[in-house]
């Protein structure tokens, strides 16, 4: 059991110059001239503007989301992976490093996620910022498998941690980071609500998981649903035939009312065996976003809908 790459959450006072002075100057100089641009902009925002917002780098745009949620105006976030991309197997082109660079929190799930991004983000990040580790000593299901933030109560946590870190860096905005997560917590405790609330409304006997890749242990476990199968344990690599032809089989000796394909893979494979064992193929969102689903509260109201959707039989 593998615990994969960690990096450790530091906070040093470090000057960040120190790193690389010429990086350092071309980040000045981005400073002063966006600067120059608010001011002759008339500057958009209320407060003092750029100076003031906390730059923040997140893995995911499901964790860019909850920055934000949390952060409201006192942040400026980006994402290293884009929206409806593998987070797996995904490697940023240097355009999507420089925030990294800037940042001064970089927040990633850890537990391997993101194994194709710990070694950039460990040659890229300001010695001065800080990481945060969203999943880091959460109790695991499967051997570490790091999809936590599909049950909402690790969501939640993530959201928690994400507040204590903000407030950590910027105290003077730790009361408004405090009520941002106040809030935005509420919301994800009724999102809890729906997503039960769905899941009980289908026959017990037709609460079954068949995904494209092993993302929903938490989401099974969280909210009472069976994990049946799924096509590959980890993106990147091809299924056997032989793996495809077992999987076709349990789907239709287990009674599987349909299966799940998620948006940023190409799913194939699933396709073939749900068309062998005559189920309907749905979607699941599992770690990216896009355009449909914006944020995180839409991935896990979509999915509650989705399950209740095609697996709730609705009598036929
Ligand atoms: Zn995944």
């Amino acid at each position: 059991m593998t615990h994969g790459t960690r990096l450790a959450t530091r906070q040093t006072t470090r000057v960040s110059c120190l790193v690389s002075r010429v990086s350092c100057l071309a980040i000045l100089a981005a400073a002063l001239a966006a600067a120059a641009l608010g001011a002759a902009c008339g500057g958009g925002d209320s407060g003092t503007g750029t100076s003031k917002t906390v730059k923040v780098t997140a893995t995911l745009g499901l964790f860019r989301d909850l920055v934000q949620q949390v952060g409201g105006d006192r942040v400026e976030v980006s994402a290293l992976v884009p929206n409806g991309t593998d987070v797996h197997t995904y490697e940023p082109p240097p355009s999507r490093i420089v925030k990294l660079r800037q940042a001064k929190l970089v927040v990633m799930n850890g537990l391997v996620l993101e194994a194709s991004l710990v070694g950039v983000i460990r040659e890229n990040k300001s010695s001065s910022a800080t990481l945060l580790e969203l999943a880091a000593g959460l109790a695991t299901l499967e051997g570490n498998n790091p999809h936590l933030w599909l049950d909402v109560q690790n969501g939640m946590t993530y959201v928690e941690r994400i507040r204590d870190a903000l407030a950590s860096i910027d105290p003077a905005g730790a009361d408004i980071y405090r009520a941002n997560a106040d809030r935005y917590l509420g919301e994800l405790r009724t999102l809890n609500q729906e997503v039960t609330a769905a899941v009980e409304s289908i026959p017990p006997e037709r609460r079954k998981l068949v995904t494209f890749h092993d993302a929903f242990p938490y989401l099974a476990q969280g909210y009472g649903l069976q994990l049946v199968g799924f096509v590959v344990t980890s993106p990147g690599k091809e299924p056997s035939a032989q793996e495809v032809a077992n999987l076709t089989q349990t789907i239709a000796s287990e009674h599987v009312p349909a299966v799940f394909k998620e948006p940023q893979f190409s799913a194939r494979v699933l396709d073939l065996a749900a068309r062998d064992a005559g189920v309907e193929v749905c979607s699941l969102y599992s770690d990216a976003l896009d355009t449909n689903v914006k944020t995180y509260v839409e991935l896990m109201r979509f999915n509650a809908q989705e399950l209740a959707r095609c697996l709730g039989g609705a009598g036929g």
